[in-house]
């Protein structure tokens, strides 16, 4: 956070340039714990369905079953998402500008989450529908 006292002369943070080398860092730290998350989900579902599957209802072990289903859907479409935004930080020249409008997604945005793909307006003009 001591970025902030330099800005001043720059005039704003949606032209602060992106630091891919930090950004790349933080894509491979989420990755790598999302793998952890994962492996260790994995395991879990199994025991689950030995153990519990005779004192559950069915509708109950069927609940079950979808969250664990949703759940791994989730996290392998976080997972895409990274691996994506590691090639595109690599890779590509437009990476931190947004796909809807072209303008520079803001650094604060991307440090928070790296695979964002549009800037805030867009954004949530995209969730509006
Ligand atoms: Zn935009």
């Amino acid at each position: 956070m001591p970025y902030r006292q330099h800005n001043s002369r720059s005039g704003g943070i949606s032209r602060m340039p992106i630091d891919r080398h930090q950004i790349r860092n933080l894509l491979l730290s989420r990755r790598e714990a999302l793998s952890r998350e994962s492996a260790l989900n994995g395991t879990e579902t199994i025991e689950l369905d030995q153990t519990r599957v005779g004192r559950l209802s069915r509708a109950e072990a069927m609940q079950d079953h979808q969250m664990a289903l949703e759940m791994a859907r989730r996290h392998e479409a976080m997972l895409e998402a990274i691996d994506e935004a590691l090639d595109r930080v690599d890779e590509d020249p437009h990476f931190g500008l947004c796909d809807d409008c072209g303008e520079p997604i803001a650094a604060e945005r991307l440090a928070l989450d790296p695979t964002q793909r549009c800037c805030v307006p867009c954004q949530s003009a995209r969730e509006r529908g």
